[in-house]
């Protein structure tokens, strides 16, 4: 957990209660989930158009959410920003959020990607990658070919309790049911080459070293080390197939990166402005070309070379509450299937 600009802010505050005359400084306390080096610079433009400082917190969404709670009526947050749309559902569920009434919100953000108390900012796509040498792209083309039997001891995995698992989860539970999502489960179980660990980029690492002969990642991870400066970087993307599932049935799966304002913001109008900014021209290119996601605002005209070179895909078109509303059941059936 860090808090950014806490030594700051607190001198700030000390400035400016010896001096009555001093205007009152803008704030924003920012409790997030994102964890992107890149997005540094997105927080920097803000401040720098508004004149707004940020005080970030940074933690996991379950964490964050745990410490609103907490907090009550008394929090200092004004944003919850998260990177998956199950935890922006449940943030929703608790009562956390305050509606946002914005034209500018409405007319930038697809209507799929918001809901009165909360905005998607990015999508991002999770997708297979296989080792060339290993895996013929062939033999995974669908989510549910993780499970044939073929792939025994080649599949790697991050834990079924992370947010971007539990979210392709319930993907699956809507399209094929329960009980097959369950199978599929164990069948994934089955073909594990070492017990779930590390995240996105440990799993492609090992793809790469032929560790592992196929895994899943979020789409970002791979834009980043196709762009990456290091030689090294590059050159464990061509040991490696992208592959974007489900292509002839229900789509890649997609998850979304957003927030909301929340019921005890102290900093209200500063908030709003800040879920504006993020839905501007300006951020929405620091999604797409610092993060390597897709900009939820659409006919944006970005210039990332990775994300041009994975190409066009069809993605899955469960509505956001759908996720939401399986998580649960998620994570009861990985831990059933013992996919720890
Ligand atoms: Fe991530």
């Amino acid at each position: 957990m860090r808090i950014k600009t806490l030594a700051a802010s607190l001198l700030i505050i000390a400035v400016t209660t010896s001096q009555t005359a001093v205007a009152q400084e803008k704030l924003l306390n920012l409790y997030s989930a994102r964890h992107y080096q890149t997005d540094e610079a997105l927080y920097a433009n803000f401040t720098r158009q508004t004149g707004i400082k940020i005080n970030r917190i940074e933690a996991k969404e379950d964490e964050l959410l745990e410490r609103i709670r907490n907090e009550g009526a008394k929090s200092p947050a004004d944003i919850f920003l998260t990177v998956d749309a199950a935890r922006l559902a449940k943030a929703d569920e608790l009562g956390l959020f305050a509606p946002v009434k914005s034209k500018v919100l409405e007319d930038r953000i697809p209507a799929n990607l918001r809901s009165p108390d909360w905005f998607a900012f990015s999508t991002r796509a999770r997708v297979i990658i296989a080792n060339r040498d290993q895996v013929r792209t062939e033999d995974v083309q669908n989510y549910e070919d993780l499970a044939n039997p073929k792939l025994k001891g080649k599949v790697c995995s991050r834990s079924g309790s992370h947010p971007y698992n539990l979210s392709l989860m319930s993907a699956l539970i809507a399209h094929l049911g329960e009980a097959k999502a369950e199978e599929w489960a164990r069948g994934v179980v089955g073909n594990f080459a070492r017990s779930p660990k590390g995240g996105d980029t440990d799993q492609i690492k090992s793809v790469a070293a032929g560790e592992c002969g196929v895994a899943v990642s979020n789409t970002y991870y791979l834009a980043r080390l196709l762009r990456s400066e290091k030689a090294e970087d590059r050159k464990l993307m061509e040991k490696i197939s992208i592959i974007w599932p489900n292509q002839k049935s229900f789509g890649a799966h997609i998850n979304i990166s957003g927030g909301g304002m929340l019921k005890s913001a102290p900093n209200k109008d500063s908030a709003v402005r800040f879920l504006e900014y993020l839905a501007s021209d300006d951020a929405q290119r620091y999604f797409a070309d610092g993060n390597n996601e897709w900009p939820a605002v659409s006919n944006l005209a970005v210039k990332n070379p990775a994300l041009d070179a994975m190409g066009k895909f069809k993605a899955d078109s469960l509505p956001v509450a759908t996720l939401a509303r399986n998580a649960a059941s998620a994570q009861k059936i990985y831990d059933r299937a013992g996919w720890k």
